[in-house]
């Protein structure tokens, strides 16, 4: 079969072979061909089984070191969140108390320092974050809120920081009463945080919107969302800062997926984990939202939004 040879077939005849018919022989080589076809797909058939099987082992295997990994993480970074944040207050209490007895150069140190224990602090709570969804150990506390508030609270919480860039933080919601949405307030926060955070640290300039409605504008996500129009909020941040570079779009949601070029450069003095919309995209989808971003290119601004449902 296939220029193959698998074995040989012994026939015992009643006559000589040179008596055999046309017909008769015809039906011989046949009969050869459609064994060894058979016997090829047999071993075919028999080779495929084996690796499945690797497969399904190496599978199994996989998954196992995947979950000890995601262990390791989620311990490695429960453990290392205690003394990271009594380092981090003991170092503000050095800055704080003791600020006239500091020489210039010590206190800078200790600024350093303070930032460095605050970053990675920053970055041992995404981690767990991150291993926590990945682990389907996020447990929504699903109810109705009044989420233009929670929005509200975050905006409140945040102005400090961007008035400290020279940012304005506006909040648009549209007159008369508006729906509630089923969030879970701790999980909705941290997406809020995350989104309006991030146009603070990627913008040098202008205004953040955050703009809530029930009737989403001009994306081609909204099409596919028509259907459903009527079940969702949509929250919108949208500034007027840095941008993200077309082809850097499909990577933003990733792990770690801090850009690389384009914006890299100046993100990378922004100092994120590459953790926070992987976090944000994770929690928006356990709460049956989506979320997608537009922005018209570098130095456009961006414009993230999500969906949530309504109660
Ligand atoms: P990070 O901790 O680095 O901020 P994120 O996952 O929150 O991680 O964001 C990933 C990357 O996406 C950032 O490093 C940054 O390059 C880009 N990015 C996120 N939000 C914005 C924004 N509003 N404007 C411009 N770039 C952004």
């Amino acid at each position: 079969a296939k220029g193959a040879q698998y074995g040989g077939i012994a026939f015992g005849l009643h006559k000589p072979y040179f008596e055999l018919s046309t017909d008769e022989v015809e039906l011989i080589d046949a009969f050869m061909d459609e064994a060894g076809i058979a016997i090829e797909n047999a071993r075919l058939y028999l080779e495929l089984q084996a690796r499945n099987e690797d497969l399904q082992n190496a599978n199994v295997r996989l998954r196992e070191l995947d979950q000890m990994k995601d262990e390791l993480v989620s311990v490695a970074s429960h453990e290392l969140r205690t003394p990271m944040t009594a380092i981090k207050s003991y170092l503000w209490m050095a800055l704080n108390r003791e600020a006239q007895s500091l020489s210039p150069k010590i206190k800078e140190y200790l600024e350093r320092a303070f930032l460095s224990s605050d970053r990675m602090i920053d970055l041992v709570n995404d981690m767990l974050s991150a291993s926590r969804l990945e682990g389907g150990r996020v447990e929504l506390n699903l109810q109705a809120h009044n989420i233009v508030e929670l929005i509200r609270y975050v905006v409140e919480e945040l102005t400090p920081k961007a008035n400290e860039k020279g940012l304005k933080l506006q909040l648009n919601v549209p007159a008369g009463d508006f729906p509630y949405g089923i969030v879970d307030d701790e999980r909705f926060h941290e997406i809020v945080i995350n989104l309006i955070g991030n146009a603070i640290k990627y913008s040098e300039k202008g205004t953040v919107e955050i703009s809530v409605s029930t009737h989403p504008q001009g994306s081609p996500h909204h099409k596919n969302a028509e259907s459903t129009i009527d079940h969702y909020i949509w929250v919108e941040v949208k500034d007027q800062g840095l941008g993200i570079a077309r082809e850097d779009i499909p990577r933003l949601f990733k792990k770690f997926g801090k850009l690389e070029q384009g914006s890299f450069t100046k993100t990378a003095e922004a100092g994120g984990t590459g953790l926070g919309l992987y976090i944000t995209k994770g929690l928006v989808e356990l709460h049956g939202g989506t979320i997608w971003i537009e922005s018209d290119g570098e130095g456009k601004g961006s414009c993230f939004t999500f969906s949530i449902r309504i109660a």
